[in-house]
This record gives C-alpha cells, structure tokens and sequence, in this order.
C-alpha cells in the first residue's frame, strides 16, 4: 500500500515536471499574454498537490495535457500515465489517435506502435499485441523490446513453435540464456507429443534441435521416455543415468521414470550400481527424493536411503541411540521413519525458486512466479523436514 501510494506521487509529480518543462517552453516560445486552459489546468494540479490531493492533481494534469492537442510527447506521456493507472481503454484511445496522425515520421511512429502494443498486452488483446510487436522485431529501436515481449507472449499462450522462433532470434543477436531457453521451448513441444502419444512427432523435433539439446539433461529424461515407449529400457536407464550427473537436483524427476523403466523390463541392480561410485552430492539429492517420493520397493535405493538416514546429523543421532550397539535400521523400522518423514515433508514446500523465492510443492521447469527457466530447486532436506515456508500456490 505504502509503496503504491509513493509510486503514484512520483508519477504525479513526474507528470507534473515534464508538463511544466513543455509548457514553460510553449508559453515563452508563443509568447501568448493570457494562461491557455492547459496552464490554468497545470496550475490547479501544482495547488492539488501541495494541499496533498494527488488524484485530483493528476486529473488536473491529464486534463492539461488534453487540452494541448498538438504535440506527440505530451500523448505518449498521457497515455503511459492513463496505462499505469490501469485506464488502458483511454491509453489505446490516445496512442491509436497518435498512431493515425499522417505526420508522424517513422521514429514517431514506431513509439507510438510499441506504446499501443504495450496497451493491448497489458488489455490481454494478445492478437493485436503481436501484429504490432512483430513488425517491431525485424529491425529498428524497438526490436529487441520487441522480441522479448513476443517470447513472454507466446510463453504465455504457451506457443512453444513461435517462442522458439524468437528465442533463437534473440540467440543471433547475442542475449544471454537464449539458447538455453530454446531448448526448454524444444523440450515442451517433445512433452507434449509424448504426453499425446505422437512418438514421430518427438523423434523429429528430437532430431531436429539436437544441437540445442545436447547435454541438456531436459532433453535426456524425454529420450528415456521415448526409449522406454520403443521397448529399450536399458537405454532409458542409460538417459537417465546421464541427465542425473548433469544436474543432480533433477532426481525427483528421474525417479519415476527409473521405476517405469524397470517396470518396463530394466535391470534396476545394474542401471543404478553407477549411483554407489556416484558423487555423495549426486547420492544425497537421490536418497531424499527417493525418500519423499517413496521409492524404497528399488533395492539400491532402499539401502542408499537406510545408511543416509543413520549418518544423517539429528535423525541419524537419534536413531542411533535408540538402536543396539552398530545396528542397523531393521525394513520395517525403515518404512516406519520414512514414512514419518514423509507425512512431515508434506506439510511443506519442497521447492524453491532460486531467482524470486516462490516455493511450492509440485515442480515447474518454469517459475511461475517470475518465469525464470530451471529456477525451481528442490529445498535441502533439513528445509523440506523442518518447518519451512508453505507453498505460495496453496495460500
Ligand atoms: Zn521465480
């Protein structure tokens, strides 16, 4: 509230300096003796705002502004103040009368387009938006705005193709994480054509963004997918095996997949034997998700998750004291204490966003909070157990 209040008054007061910087300039170049309205107007907002009455003075100072018809500044100004009000209707009003002025020239015109596309976004008039951007994005002062705005539509409209297209644009002229993002939009149209059982249409944008998905542990966990769907679970198992060392925080997604695989006639002992030479930051990410998601029927994992939980500082302690001298946690014991960790993790988050800090339980490839790709990381297991913060999705 008290940061909303302050942003109106400095939008206010910015109004206020910049119409009286062009008025000031007009009233002196004409010469004209007598106030015109728009001065009387200007006035009467400076009084609204030194008696504290900023809605009334910024009223007052879109009615000057109104008043002075003749210049392309004073529109664009009004309709960014009408826009960040929130008064989009009379934002487009103005940059759409701005935009069908024959005089403009083309720089003119190509701020007053990208000011009306901005309307149309903030409307959620996507269609229009886009005509407007796409022309903007092939060249000239607003392409790369352009672009960025046409990848945060179709992003939006969830347009994997198009935001492909422009992220590889946005790769040409150099703007860092493009290609990285390319590859989550190629990933998300594999998804989907696996997710529909359209096994060619994979295959071929599989091989035909191979370059941008190699070594993209995204892309390896599809390829197992596909491989498990081709009667291959072995080589499922090897995608898998390659997308966990490439980004060990993936494991409670490739969990799941490694239980498919089995089911699918994969040798489990053999495909996850890897995991005891495995670095321990590789093995803790896999023992707790093996733990929360309940993937303890895996014989490795079991054990994995059996020695992880006696060394672990706390529970480990605590379970030790309690247990014979250099005993072990017997299989029932084991179920028991998962499961008790279990039913505590679930009362929390278990992701966080690294970029914006939005948490939640289920993952995302893409934050929804600030839409950051691969922003969301699985919490420690101390945060997942222990009180944390609840999920912003449930409140
Ligand atoms: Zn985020």
């Amino acid at each position: 509230m008290v940061v909303g209040h302050v942003l109106r008054n400095i939008a206010i007061i910015a109004a206020a300096v910049v119409f009286g910087w062009y008025a000031a300039r007009r009233w002196r170049i004409g010469g004209t003796p007598e106030p015109r309205p728009a001065s009387r107007e200007y006035l009467a907002g400076l009084n609204y705002l030194v008696q504290d009455q900023p809605d009334r003075a910024l009223e007052a100072f879109l009615r000057a502004v109104e008043a002075d018809q003749d210049t392309v500044e004073m529109h664009l100004a009004m309709g960014a103040l009408y826009r960040r009000r929130g008064e989009i209707d009379r934002a487009i009003r103005v940059h759409q009368n701005l935009i069908s002025r024959e005089e403009l020239d083309p720089r003119q015109r190509e701020q007053a387009t990208y000011a009306l596309s901005q309307d149309y976004f903030r409307a959620g008039l996507h269609d229009r938006a886009e005509k407007l951007l796409q022309p903007l994005s092939e060249g000239g002062t607003y392409r790369l705005a352009a672009l960025k705005d046409l990848i945060r539509l179709y992003e939006l409209q969830r347009d994997w193709s198009h935001a492909m297209e422009v992220g590889q644009a946005l790769a040409r002229i150099g703007r860092p994480n493009s290609e990285h993002e390319v590859a989550h939009y190629a990933c998300e149209i594999i998804g989907a054509a696996l997710a529909s059982q359209q096994w060619e249409v994979a295959r071929e944008q599989l091989k035909s963004a191979k370059a941008e998905l190699k070594r993209f542990p995204r892309a390896a966990l599809l390829r197992a997918d596909l491989a498990v769907h081709d009667g291959e679970p072995l080589e499922a198992m090897e995608w898998l095996r390659r997308g966990l060392e490439q980004q060990p925080d993936l494991a409670p997604e490739v969990l799941p997949r490694v239980r498919r695989a089995v089911a699918a006639g994969g040798d489990a002992a053999l495909a996850l034997e890897w995991l005891n030479k495995a670095q321990p930051s590789v093995r803790t990410h896999v023992v707790q998700a093996a733990l929360l998601g309940d993937y303890l029927d895996l014989p490795l994992l079991r054990e994995l998750t059996r020695v992880h939980l006696l060394e672990r500082p706390g529970i480990g302690e605590v379970l030790r004291a309690v247990l014979p001298e250099g005993g072990t946690l017997g299989d029932t014991q084991l179920d028991a204490v998962c499961a008790a960790l279990r039913k505590q993790a679930r009362k929390n988050a278990r992701y966080r966003c690294q970029q914006c800090g939005f948490s939640t339980t289920t993952f995302f490839w893409q934050c929804p909070g600030c839409k950051t790709w691969d922003g969301l990381k699985p919490l420690a297991e101390v945060d997942v157990l222990l009180p944390a913060p609840r999920a912003q999705e449930d409140t």
